[in-house]
């Protein structure tokens, strides 16, 4: 899992943060090298990442600016776990004046973000960039260095509506600067499997946008919330809590697509030169082969295990060996029933 992912929707309060900080801290659970990259002048995920966005001598707007390198503005965000948490550029009130600056230059100001990550890209497994609820130039950058956009959504009566702008801006990006940024999958956030709305606007995502729509659904959940004001991730809370699980399970999803893609492309060759003579044996492309196993291979018994779990108390009925791999399609209104399963908080709503 080599990729920038700018977590993006312009939007205000759809759960871009708490998706940034939760993930993040779930990848680094399973052994990732993670960047968490704050773009946002509300320095929220600073704070939510334990950092005071006051104490900042340097941040996302110098780096912006090129009056500092990367590795001088990054930060280690220490969590409790063998694997030593994750590293974060942070961003206060300053990014503000950074962006007006940035919309006075004549040529670059697009790329800037871009141009400051090459050095260090390949120090990470992966780079995660929380957007402002804005399509402004600070998120016109974060899309520009991303290899793909995560969209965080609430099943509401105006998502879809925004949902549109943010992809009219994806293509004019992918025409302009990067062509080759995609969508990393619509994930829905703060979800209420009792609400009519939420099950109806959930399952017209499945019908446009099928599989690019996680399979995890991430719950409304008071430790989600509270988390931030302990200056730390959900998991290193109340790691129970069914919020901690959905993002550990959005993790593992995560982890186990970008598998499979790197399997159908490696199978694809083998079945071309077994053929014909092994063809009944070999395993068809786009199909599953029966290795793959279910949690990431790099990750240690321990978080291998919590993903697996975690991915099937999240995942639809029916795709608990391999969420995955299930026909997203056949979910139909999975919102409802993808978590239907978990346990019953006490503590949550
Ligand atoms: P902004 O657009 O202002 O940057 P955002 O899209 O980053 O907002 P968040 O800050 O992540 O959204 O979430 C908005 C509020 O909702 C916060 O108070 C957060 O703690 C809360 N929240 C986010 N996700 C959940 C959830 N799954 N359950 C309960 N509360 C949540
Ligand atoms: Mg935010």
């Amino acid at each position: 899992m080599k990729r920038v992912i700018a977590i993006a929707m312009q939007k205000g309060g759809v759960g871009k943060t708490t998706t940034a900080v939760n993930l993040a801290a779930s990848l680094a659970a399973t052994k990732r090298r993670v960047l968490l990259i704050d773009m946002d002048p509300q320095g929220n995920t600073t704070m939510g990442s334990g950092i005071d966005k006051s104490q900042l001598t340097r941040s996302t707007c110098e780096v912006l600016l090129g009056e500092c390198d990367l590795a001088a503005a990054l930060l280690p965000v220490e969590l409790p776990t063998a694997h030593g948490g994750f590293t974060l550029l942070p961003a206060n009130q300053d990014l503000t004046a950074a962006e007006v600056r940035l919309l006075t230059l004549p040529i670059g100001r697009e790329t800037k973000l871009r141009n400051a990550l090459v050095p260090k890209r390949n120090e990470f497994d992966v780079i995660l960039i929380d957007c402002p609820p804005a399509l402004n130039m600070l998120t016109v950058n974060a899309l520009v260095a991303a290899d793909s956009v995560l969209i965080p959504m609430q099943c509401e009566y105006y998502a879809l509506e925004g949902l549109s702008a943010l992809l009219n801006t994806v293509e004019q990006i992918r025409d302009a600067a990067n062509p080759q940024l995609s969508i990393e999958g619509v994930l829905r956030t703060m979800f209420d499997p009792r609400n009519n709305l939420a099950n109806e606007v959930s399952a017209q995502l499945i019908t446009h946008f099928g599989d690019k729509v996680f399979r995890t659904v991430i719950p409304r959940n008071i430790r989600l919330a509270e988390a931030p004001s302990f200056g730390r991730p959900a998991l290193f809370h109340d790691k129970e809590s069914r919020g901690a699980l959905a993002y550990l399970a959005l993790a593992g999803e995560m982890i186990r697509r970008e598998e499979e893609t790197l399997d159908t492309v490696r199978v694809a060759p083998a079945v071309a030169a077994a053929a014909p003579a092994a063809a009944p044996a070999a395993t068809p492309p786009g199909a599953t082969p029966a290795t793959v196993p279910a949690a990431a291979p790099a990750a240690d018994s321990a978080s291998a295990e919590a993903e697996t779990e975690a991915a099937s108390k999240h995942a639809a009925p029916g795709a608990a060996q391999h969420p995955v791999a299930a026909a997203p399609a056949a979910t139909g209104t999975d919102g409802g029933a993808a978590y239907a399963g978990t346990r019953t908080d006490p503590n949550d709503p």
